[in-house]
């Protein structure tokens, strides 16, 4: 029996394969999901909405789209019904094919999402987005690019060529896809015996771009997504809860702390440039040294914002005692905290996990050093929603699920980052 039966035998999985969510959806139209106030702007400008109007039909508009989740202009009833019709005539509200969703025992979810074709030889770009609830706050995992171009040598998404750069607007789809699938709209609901979070908050409180790709290679539909996704008269996503991972593109970090004001977390994984070299390749362009001196320039850095430093545990490759020193002594002075992240491994990977007690021990000499050192708790093992292993074609999705579980292995991470004090 294939994984993705037996697991669904025993009760672990829902998979609801060929979903699509694009309701009142009209077909042909561009779609207004995911735009920016002056995408909007040119949206109503070209269907002949006059000057004068339109703040404040982009007021309306985003009020429906952002705040209430509209599926169709009809709901829009404080907007004439004329521009309703040439509203619905021109547009859609679509939102892009949600191709499968899986749905872990411990509650975590993950989409396949197809991105509308772009033209003729494309069959539209896959991604992949996980959400991971918890008690207080519930953590959406968003993808920048599909695919990445860097080659970092223990990710998954790494082997995979890069297709292209999300745009703003697809980023910020996969916030709307979410909020749909886990009725976290003002008039919603979750669906029957959904895991959300229970503290009177919303269900996705918390965004973290550590999906695929590298945010920092496509920083201006980064920022752009962060200012739809964080604007306090629609989604109104704390800036605080919001974090950017970057492997350390270094002369983009001061851009993204300015522009974006968001928290930083870099993908350091190695205390040596030597090593670093080889797992996370960028270092040879920017070192180590670079990079932390740009951590030191992040603005806003204080000792309420801190930089959260990804470390994945790598057998007897970084995870020595005299490593955990060096890291304490490399981050000297920077506002930080430490993610230890255990190996997610993939069929074809060199590396592999560190064992639990080099781990603990590890993360000892670190949290001595004055450092809260979480180590990511597994989630979503029985669905593959770990980081470093999105890589969006089905086929392959399924033939690794099976190898995975052939091998006993399960797939980890959590990310639970941002606010988190
Ligand atoms: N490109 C960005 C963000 C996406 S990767 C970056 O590299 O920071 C998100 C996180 O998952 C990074 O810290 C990355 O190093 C880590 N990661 C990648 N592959 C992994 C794996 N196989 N096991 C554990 N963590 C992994
Ligand atoms: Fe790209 Fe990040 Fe994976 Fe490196 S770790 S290959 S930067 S997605």
């Amino acid at each position: 029996m294939a994984v993705s039966d037996a697991a669904r035998a025993a009760g672990f999985i829902e998979k609801k394969a060929e979903l699509n969510v694009a309701a009142g959806a009209a077909p042909g139209g561009a779609s207004l999901i995911g735009l920016t106030r002056d995408q909007l702007k040119d949206s109503l400008s070209a269907i002949g909405v006059p000057e004068r109007e339109l703040k404040m039909r982009v007021a309306q508009l985003w009020h429906w789209i952002y705040f209430r989740g509209a599926k169709n202009f009809a709901e829009m009833t404080n907007m004439g019904k004329e521009l309703r019709a040439k509203l619905a005539a021109a547009y859609t509200l679509a939102r892009p094919q949600v191709v499968s969703e899986q749905v872990s025992k411990d509650g975590t979810r993950k989409w396949l999402i197809r991105m509308p074709s772009t033209g003729p030889l494309d069959k539209g770009a896959e991604i992949e987005c996980v959400y991971i609830p918890e008690v207080d706050r519930g953590t959406l995992c968003v993808s920048s690019q599909v695919g990445c171009t860097l080659t970092c040598s223990f990710c998954h998404t790494g082997t995979q060529r890069l297709v292209r750069n999300l745009t703003s607007a697809e980023i910020v789809a996969q916030l709307i896809v979410a909020r749909d699938s886990i009725g976290d709209w003002p008039d919603a609901t979750p669906p029957e015996g959904a895991f959300v979070p229970n503290d009177g908050g919303r269900f996705v409180s918390n965004i973290v771009f550590m999906g695929m790709g590298e945010p920092l290679y496509n920083i201006g539909d980064v920022i752009a997504a962060i200012d739809v996704m964080s604007d306090g008269e629609g989604l109104t996503l704390s800036r605080r809860r919001i974090t950017v991972s970057t492997s350390g593109v270094v002369p983009q970090m001061e851009r993204l702390g300015a522009q974006a004001n968001t928290m930083l977390a870099i993908s350091l994984h190695a205390v040596r440039d030597e090593l670093r070299d080889e797992l996370v390749p960028i270092n040879r362009k920017y070192d180590i040294k670079q990079l932390l001196d740009a951590c030191r320039a992040y603005p806003g850095l204080s000792n309420a914002r801190r930089i959260t430093f990804e470390y994945v545990m790598l057998k007897g490759v970084n995870d020595s005692d005299a490593d955990a020193r060096e890291l304490v002594r490399l981050l000297k002075g920077i506002p930080a905290k430490i993610n230890l992240i255990p190996f997610n491994p993939w069929p074809g990977s060199k590396y592999e996990c560190s064992d639990w007690e080099r781990i603990e021990r590890f993360s000892e000499i670190v949290y001595r050093a004055g450092y809260a050192s979480p180590v990511r708790t597994p989630r979503g093992r029985d669905i593959l929603a770990a980081c470093g292993q999105l890589k969006s074609e089905t086929e392959k999705l399924r033939a690794r699920a099976r190898m995975m579980a052939e091998q006993g292995i399960g797939a980890e991470g959590v990310y639970a980052l941002g606010d988190g004090e």
